[in-house]
């Protein structure tokens, strides 16, 4: 039995822990954060809470005896894939990352790319408006230096304490949203702009298409660098990586 274990918090880390659970050769753990109070059912079973940095993170590889570690965590979860490609080093277990392409800008599109959420503040300008946080709630915070503009805060978990700003909304609701239903909440609270993270996928997709739409831009946050190492985009290349991964161990005699 080769032991896996998978970095998540993504539904593309949920998607391969359910591919992975079928097979009886493999024993899958799925490890999360611990930020989401209710998370998502897993095919698999999940640990929860931080490792507590690389080394934290080396020293469970070696006592659980990981075969190979898949780092399926969100583009923006920059500091758990740094310590996963550190911990790899130390303990020389097999590192994919698994990691969906960022969007791309098409005809009708009205982006201002920005490299970080403090830019998406100031993009936001001085005159106030109405505007869409579709961001998830750990960045909002940054956002109390604009309290001009009255904001449609949308997260899965409540922000807590709210923010100390003179006009937010909150919207708790967790994906995926589709186009339509996006266009529907833009429209009656009356955005007039979006703030969004390049995630990539499908499942938060919907106010991007939403915004083309309406003709409205979107202050889109450019993606930390992404992870060096074999990487790929989809379930079954990540499949394919593991079952070729295994094999050379197995041929090393690991
Ligand atoms: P981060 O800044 O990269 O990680 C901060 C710390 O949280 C890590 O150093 C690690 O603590 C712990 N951690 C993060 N992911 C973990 C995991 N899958 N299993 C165990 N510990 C984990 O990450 P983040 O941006 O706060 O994101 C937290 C989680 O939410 C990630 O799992 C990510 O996939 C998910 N998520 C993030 C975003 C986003 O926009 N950032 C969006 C959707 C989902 P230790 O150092 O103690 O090990």
């Amino acid at each position: 039995m080769r032991r896996i274990l998978i970095l998540g918090g993504t539904s593309e880390a949920r998607e391969l822990a359910a591919r992975l659970a079928q097979r009886n050769d493999l024993a899958v753990t799925l490890s999360l954060a611990g930020r989401t109070a209710a998370p998502a059912a897993q095919a698999v079973p999940v640990r929860s809470g931080g490792f507590g940095g690389k080394a934290g993170l080396a020293a469970y590889l070696t006592e659980h005896h990981i075969d190979a570690l898949i780092d399926a965590t969100h583009p923006f979860a920059a500091n758990i894939s740094a310590n996963a490609a550190q911990a790899v080093t130390t303990t020389g277990v097999p590192l994919l990352t698994l990691q969906r392409p960022p969007w791309q800008m098409i005809a009708g599109d009205r982006w201002i790319d920005v490299n970080d959420v403090d830019e998406a503040v100031g993009a936001l300008g001085a005159t106030p408006r109405r505007v869409f946080l579709a961001i998830g709630r750990q960045d909002v915070n940054a956002f109390v230096a604009a309290p001009q503009h009255a904001y449609v805060v949308r997260s899965i978990d409540p922000v807590e304490p709210p923010l100390a700003l003179p006009h937010a909304e909150y919207s708790l609701a967790r994906g995926p949203f589709d186009t339509s239903a996006e266009c529907e909440l833009i429209t009656t609270r009356g955005i007039g702009i979006v703030v969004a993270k390049n995630s990539g996928g499908e499942a938060t997709y919907g106010k991007i298409a939403a915004a083309r739409a309406l003709r409205l831009p979107v202050v889109m946050i450019r993606r930390p660098p992404a992870p060096t190492g074999p990487t790929v985009a989809t379930i079954d290349a990540a499949a394919a990586w593991l079952d070729h991964a295994l094999a050379s161990a197995t041929r090393r005699g690991v």
